[in-house]
C-alpha cells in the first residue's frame, strides 16, 4: 500500500543519497531528531561548517591579515573555488557568477547595470505580492532614480479565484507593454504558493519585447534545475541561506551573462573589490573592473561566510545536481500522493493545496490553504516535532529537501495532517 508506513521504509531504504543525512546537524529535542521541512527558510547547518569556520579562525591567529595570501588555503583564492561549484547550481559558466553581499543588495547592484530606461522604454514587469524585500527594493530603486513606482511598475497577478499566476498572463502582460518595458523582474519559485515560473519562457518573451530580464531565485537556487546560461537569463541574483544551507545571512549570489562581460558602456556601482583582480593591490585611480562577474563585487568578503559556504557546496558537489532534483521530485511527488488521498478524505473545505501540482517542474516546497482548523493543525505539527511555517492568513508551508529528509518524515507529516482533518 502506498500510504503504508512500510511503503515509506522501502522509500529510504532505495535512496541513493540517504546518507547524506548524517553530513548535516538535525535539531533534537529531549533528544529526538525533529523533522526539519524549513529548508526553504533556513537549511540546517552542514557538520563540516564548524570546522571549516575553525579553520579560518586559526589562519586569522597565524598570519594576522597575510592570511589573504599565505598558508595553504590563502583566503584570496575563496572565491574562484566557490564561483565553481557555484555555477554548476545555477546552470552557468564559473565567471558568470559571483559571489558577494546579500540578496537584497544584490538586486539593488543588478538594477544599476540593468534597469536602464530611456524616455519611451522604462516599464518593469514584476510578480504582485512579490517578497516584501523585493518590492521594497524596487520601489525605492524607482523613487531614487526619479521615478514614480505606481507609473512604472507592471504587476502581474492571479486571476480571481486561483492561487497563482499564468504563464500565459505573464505573456500577454508582455505583448500589452512591449512598447514602453525596459525590464522584467521575476522570481525563480514565488514564496509564498511554491509556484516554479517557466524561466525560459519568460527570459524569450521580454527579450522578444526588447527587454532586460532578470531572476530573484532565493527559492530556485538549489531547489529546481537553473540553466540560466543557456535561457539566456540577462542577470539573477539570490541568497545562499535557505536551499543552499550557507547559514545564517550567507554570502549571496549573482550572475550576469557573459555576453555583458565586455561592455564598458554598462554602468555600475563599483568598489575595490571588484577591480581588475591582478592590479587590485596597486591602488590605482580609475576603476578597472575585473573580468566576468567578479568585477561586480565591492567589498572586501568575510571569509568566515565564505567558509560557510565552502562547506555546503561540497556537498552539492558531492551529490549532484541532477540526483539531489530527482529525489527532490520524489519526495515531492509522494508528498502530493498523500495529500491529495487526505484531500480526498477531508473535502476541499478543508485543506487545499494551492501549489501547482501539475507543473512539470514543481520544486520542494508545498503550500497548504488551511480552510478549516489551520493554527490548531500547525500546533499539532509542532508538537509531534514537525518544522513547518505558518504564514498569514491560514497557510502552512512545508519544503521537504533532498539532502536531509526522509520519505519517512513526509509520511509522518502526512499521519498527522490526517489525524487533525
Ligand atoms: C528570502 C528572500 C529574500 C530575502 O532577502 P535578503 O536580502 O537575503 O534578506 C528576498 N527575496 C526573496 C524572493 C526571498 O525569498
Amino acid at each position: 500500500m502506498e500510504t503504508s508506513y512500510d511503503y515509506a521504509l522501502s522509500l529510504d531504504a532505495a535512496d541513493p543519497l540517504r546518507e547524506f543525512r548524517d553530513q548535516f546537524v538535525i535539531p533534537l529535542r529531549e533528544g529526538r531528531e525533529q523533522i526539519y521541512f524549513l529548508g526553504n527558510s533556513l537549511g540546517l547547518q552542514p557538520r563540516k561548517t564548524h570546522g571549516k569556520i575553525k579553520e579560518v579562525l586559526q589562519q586569522w591567529s597565524d598570519w594576522g591579515v597575510e592570511a589573504f595570501f599565505m598558508g595553504e588555503h590563502p583566503w584570496l583564492d575563496f572565491h574562484e573555488k566557490l564561483a565553481d561549484p557555484m555555477s554548476m547550481v545555477v546552470g552557468a559558466l564559473p565567471h558568470e557568477v559571483v559571489v558577494m553581499n546579500q540578496l537584497t543588495v544584490n538586486l539593488h547592484l543588478m538594477l544599476a547595470s540593468f534597469y536602464r530606461p530611456t524616455g519611451k522604454r522604462f516599464r518593469i514587469i514584476c510578480e504582485a505580492k512579490a517578497f516584501p524585500s523585493d518590492q521594497y527594493m524596487l520601489e525605492t530603486h524607482l523613487k531614487f532614480l526619479g521615478f514614480d513606482p505606481d507609473e512604472t511598475i507592471i504587476e502581474v497577478s492571479p486571476r480571481r479565484g486561483e492561487h497563482t499566476i499564468r504563464t500565459e498572463d505573464i505573456l500577454q502582460a508582455i505583448k500589452t507593454h512591449e512598447s514602453s518595458l525596459a525590464l522584467i523582474l521575476w522570481g525563480g519559485v514565488q514564496y509564498y504558493t511554491g509556484q516554479v515560473f517557466d524561466m525560459e519562457t519568460i527570459t524569450k518573451a521580454g527579450h522578444a519585447a526588447g527587454a532586460v530580464v532578470g531572476f530573484d531565485l532565493a527559492h530556485a537556487a538549489g531547489n529546481v534545475p537553473l540553466r540560466l546560461h543557456d535561457w539566456q537569463v540577462d542577470f539573477a541574483a539570490w541568497c545562499n541561506y535557505k536551499y543552499m544551507n550557507g547559514g545564517p545571512g550567507a554570502i549571496g549570489g549573482a550572475f550576469i551573462h557573459e555576453r555583458y562581460h565586455g561592455d564598458p558602456s554598462l554602468p555600475r556601482l563599483a568598489g575595490w573589490w571588484g577591480y581588475d583582480a591582478s592590479r587590485r593591490f596597486k591602488m590605482e585611480k580609475g576603476f578597472v573592473p575585473d573580468r566576468g562577474a567578479a568585477g561586480w563585487q565591492l567589498s572586501t568578503p568575510s571569509p568566515l561566510q565564505y567558509a560557510c559556504l565552502q562547506a555546503s557546496l561540497e556537498i552539492f558537489t558531492a551529490a549532484g545536481m541532477p540526483a539531489l532534483h530527482e529525489k527532490g521530485r520524489a519526495l515531492n511527488d509522494y508528498l502530493i500522493r498523500l495529500l491529495e488521498s487526505i484531500v480526498r478524505e477531508a473535502g476541499e473545505r478543508a485543506i487545499e493545496i494551492i501549489t501547482p501540482i501539475k507543473n512539470p517542474e514543481k520544486g520542494c516546497q508545498v503550500s497548504l490553504l488551511m480552510h478549516r482548523k489551520g493554527k490548531e493543525t500547525f500546533s499539532a505539527l509542532q508538537q509531534a516535532g514537525i518544522f513547518a511555517d505558518w504564514r498569514e492568513p491560514n497557510v502552512i508551508r512545508v519544503a521537504p529537501v533532498p539532502l536531509y529528509n526522509r520519505f519517512t518524515e513526509v509520511w509522518q507529516f502526512a499521519d498527522c495532517l490526517r489525524r487533525m482533518l
